[in-house]
Order: C-alpha cells, then sequence, then structure tokens
C-alpha cells in the first residue's frame, strides 16, 4: 500500500511500525461553533483511511482530539456570557452528531486539550530541562525554534526565509529570544479560564496540546499523523520540534494532508455568504450524500462544493442504492437452487471491480478511482441480475456492492425519512396495490390519479415485467 507522505513529499509504501498495527492521531476541530462542511473534509476522508485499513485487517489506534480551550472558544463563552467548558460542551456534543450523521466512527479515543494538562506541563518542564524551551519573565514560556535542527523538514520552510519574513516584523510586547519562537504556554488574561503551573497562572499553546495527546494516546512513536493542508506550517511543523525535542525519537513517520474544501470555487467564509454548516446541509441533503460527494474526489485535490456536484453525488449515490434495491426485489422471487456454472463464471467476472477498487485505494486512497469501480460493478450487476437467477448469485452480487461501499462508509439502504408529507414505506406500497387493483378492474382514472398523487410527494413509479417499483426523486 502507497502512501503519499507529506514529510518525504513521495508516496511511499506503508509499513507499519508494529505488524498488523496502525496508530493514527488526526487533529481535531475547535469547537466553539457547529462543524462547517470543511471541517468534515478531514474526518471523512481520514474516516475511510481507518476503514480501509480496518478491511485489510489492521487493528486501529485512531486518535482524535477536541481542542476544547482556545481565543474563541473564549471570545464565544463571554458574547454568551456563559463559561468555555459550557460552550465547548455544547459543541462537542453537536459535532458527535455530525460525525454520526456522516457515519464517521467514533475514534478510539477523542480526548479533550483540558484534560490532559499535567501532561502539558510534563513535557513542557522536559522541553526546558533539555534546553528547548525557556520561560519569559511575563510568565509565557517559548519553544527555542533554532534548538531543534530539522525545524522545518515537513514544511520545507528553512530557517532563514522564515527569519527574512520576520525581519521587518517590529513585535511589541512580547519577550521572546528570537522572532520564530513559539508559545508553550501562556499567562492568563482577566477572566480567562487557567490552570496552575510553575511558570503561571494559564493555559498552554495549541501545538503542545497535540504533542501530549499524541504521546499518551499513542506512543513516542506513530504511523500517521493527518489532518488538512493549512495545518502543515506552523501547526504540524511545531508539533514535530516539540515531540522530537521531548522524547528524542522520530515522532510519526507518515504525514498525510487533505486539501481543501472550497464553495463555488472561493474560499469558504461567512464575509461571502458562502458559508456552510453540516448542518445546513443536512437540511437539504442526506449526510450520506454528503460522505459520498467528498469522496468522489482524490483526499490530496481540492474540492468544489456546489450545487450542482452535490446533485450529481446525489444522482450517482441513486444509481447505487437504485441497484441494490433491485437486487433485494429479485431475491424476494429467486430460486433457491445453488450457483449455476454460467454464474460462477459471472461472478469471477464481477471479481475484477473488487481488484479494480482495491488497486484504487493501495495507490494512497484514491477514492475517486475506488468509487468508479463500484460504478462499473453496478453497471454489471445491472445487466446480469435478472429474474432466472439464482437466489446465491444475487446475493452475491448485492454483498460485493456492499462490501465496498462499506469501505467507503456510504450506506446502501435509503433512509426512510418520514418528514412532513411525506410517506412512510408502508403507505407507499399500500397506494401501489390500490393502484394495482385498480388496474384490473379498469379503473384507469383512479390508477394515474395515485401516479400523480404519489409524483407530487416525489415518489416515481416505474412498471417493469416484475411488478411496480418506486424510488423517491
Ligand atoms: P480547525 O477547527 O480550524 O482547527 O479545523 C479542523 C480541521 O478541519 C483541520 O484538520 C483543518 O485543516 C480542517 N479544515 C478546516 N477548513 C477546511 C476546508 N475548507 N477544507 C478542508 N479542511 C478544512
Ligand atoms: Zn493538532
Amino acid at each position: 500500500m502507497k502512501i503519499y507522505n507529506t514529510l518525504s513529499r513521495k508516496k511511499e509504501e506503508f509499513v507499519p511500525l508494529e505488524e498488523g498495527k496502525v496508530s493514527m492521531y488526526v487533529c481535531g476541530p475547535t469547537v466553539y461553533n457547529l462543524i462547517h462542511i470543511g471541517n468534515a473534509r478531514p474526518m471523512i476522508v481520514f474516516d475511510t483511511v481507518r476503514r480501509y485499513f480496518e478491511h485489510k485487517g489492521y487493528s486501529v489506534n485512531y486518535v482524535s482530539n477536541f481542542t476544547d480551550v482556545d481565543d474563541k472558544i473564549i471570545k464565544k463563552a463571554n458574547e454568551e456570557g456563559v463559561s468555555a467548558r459550557e460552550i465547548s460542551t455544547k459543541y462537542i456534543k453537536e459535532c458527535k452528531k455530525d460525525m454520526e450523521g456522516m457515519n464517521v466512527m467514533p475514534a478510539t479515543t477523542h480526548p479533550l486539550a483540558t484534560r490532559e494538562i499535567d501532561g502539558m506541563i510534563d513535557m513542557i518542564s522536559t522541553l526546558i530541562d533539555k534546553g528547548n524551551a525557556y520561560r519569559a519573565d511575563d510568565g509565557t514560556v517559548y519553544f527555542r525554534t533554532k534548538s531543534f535542527k530539522e525545524y522545518g523538514k515537513l514544511s520545507g520552510k528553512n530557517i532563514e526565509d522564515l527569519e527574512s519574513g520576520h525581519r521587518d516584523i517590529k513585535v511589541t510586547g512580547e519577550l521572546k529570544e528570537d522572532p520564530l519562537d513559539f508559545v508553550l504556554w501562556k499567562p492568563k488574561k482577566e477572566g480567562e479560564p487557567f490552570w496552575e503551573s510553575p511558570w503561571s497562572e494559564g493555559r498552554p499553546g495549541w501545538h503542545i496540546e497535540c504533542s501530549v495527546m499524541a504521546k499518551k494516546y499513542l506512543g513516542d512513536s506513530i504511523d500517521i499523523h493527518a489532518g488538512g493542508e493549512d495545518l502543515i506550517f506552523p501547526h504540524h511543523e511545531n508539533e514535530i520540534a516539540q515531540s522530537e525535542s521531548a522524547n528524542g525519537k522520530i515522532f510519526s513517520k507518515y504525514w498525510m494532508h487533505n486539501a481543501f474544501l472550497k464553495v463555488d470555487n472561493e474560499k469558504m467564509s461567512k464575509s461571502l455568504g458562502n458559508f456552510f454548516t453540516v448542518r445546513d446541509i443536512e437540511g437539504h441533503y442526506d449526510l450520506n450524500v454528503l460522505r459520498f460527494f467528498m469522496l468522489s474526489v482524490h483526499y490530496r485535490s481540492p474540492l468544489n462544493f456546489s450545487d450542482e456536484l452535490m446533485e450529481s453525488a446525489k444522482r450517482g449515490l441513486d444509481r447505487i442504492i437504485n441497484a441494490c434495491e433491485n437486487l433485494k426485489d429479485l431475491m424476494e422471487g429467486a430460486a433457491e437452487k445453488g450457483l449455476t456454472d454460467d454464474e460462477k463464471i459471472k461472478l469471477d467476472e464481477a471479481g475484477t471491480f473488487r481488484a479494480k477498487f482495491e488497486t484504487a485505494m493501495e495507490d494512497d486512497f484514491n477514492t475517486a478511482d475506488a468509487v468508479s469501480a463500484v460504478f462499473e460493478l453496478v453497471k454489471w450487476a445491472n445487466t446480469n441480475a435478472r429474474l432466472d437467477r439464482s437466489k446465491e448469485f444475487l446475493n452475491m452480487i448485492l454483498m460485493e456492492i456492499n462490501d465496498l461501499m462499506d469501505i467507503l462508509g456510504v450506506k446502501t439502504d435509503r433512509e426512510e425519512k418520514s418528514h412532513e408529507g411525506g410517506l412512510e414505506k408502508s403507505d407507499i406500497e399500500a397506494f401501489i396495490e390500490e393502484r394495482k387493483a385498480a388496474k384490473k378492474e379498469k379503473n384507469f382514472q383512479r390508477a394515474d390519479e395515485i401516479r400523480d398523487l404519489l409524483k407530487a410527494k416525489g415518489i416515481i413509479l416505474e412498471d417493469t415485467r416484475e411488478g411496480t417499483k418506486w424510488k423517491r426523486i
């Protein structure tokens, strides 16, 4: 299996630190609001990476944090006149709801930064003892960036370039030895949450949180560290500097970064009015469609979100779901007679689609090509599934589609949402029975009335040799 490693800027063969196991740390969201569809991309992408490893038989230890102390959380708490803890608790709960809707599996551990302060104080103390960090007079602790010789190895930035970028910036009120040094611990300001420490009453910097949580739950060295590409610099560069200086070991073997999601080809921002939360999308689409949409493009390619592209993802997913429903319908009337020789040959043929799917996933998780392989399988299934096939044959095709879609984490059963004015499955089937009876009695007026009535509620009927089928539009 090949993974593109941001660290080496190459696709590399994946070799785990420990056979049969994968340890993964994925930087999670800062919880001060409902998550937006950009935040959803790393969640879906790296959940799919995890599912593929598990499909291959690896045991995956998947850790993803919630950043629950931060300037934005404190600002929101002050605006609403509640505590920072109340804000973060509320939005962690909402985030977990969205994750469930997108079929993102809960992590093995979801650590919270505020519960790991002791570990942060320990790591900062180690860094001070080793000469990699120092306390400034105001109680701030800084990391001494130049003390880590490999600084810049992830982002490809070198110290000289970074220094020239800082030359003109006169930072006032900061007591750093060097403009490149970054904060590990900052003293509290009035009204902010704080913890006791040997340096000041205050709170940790953002970068140290992830170094400490990865160490505690996964160890000094991990297989994969992941997040969106905006985290490469400075967040992940700083995590490497902290962890490798403190632990004396390589922090993460592979670094994976997803490209950004844009809306109508522009950066998503509140001021442009193109900012969507996952909850906004849920009002219009099943989140299963959002997941399928995200996986229709390779994770390292920029992804553009638009109505047309979501509609096209919905139509594509409908094609797959309709094929599954068709197979289930055919199975109801199919004979239980064991596979015929012709069916065995056909199933071998179907195996080529799984091979294509796996080849795509083995090549740096190319879900775009994996989805194409599923479409090919569905097209093949639609041609080869017939009423005279054995139940076993039909079931094996159905399981094949379900199995591949399950690796992608996309559901193939249609959610029967009973929305206002909407119809339950049992209602629709009752109408279809009534229409059948009307036609038998040559009451075509009533039969047409039922067709139109269902159409008005978004249900399309299709009369086939095997009977009347329906689908939602
Ligand atoms: P944040 O809460 O801003 O730290 O973001 C949480 C995660 O979402 C990080 O991995 C970010 O890189 C990622 N992220 C934020 N915005 C986007 C976007 N527009 N597209 C893709 N990933 C994003
Ligand atoms: Zn992080």
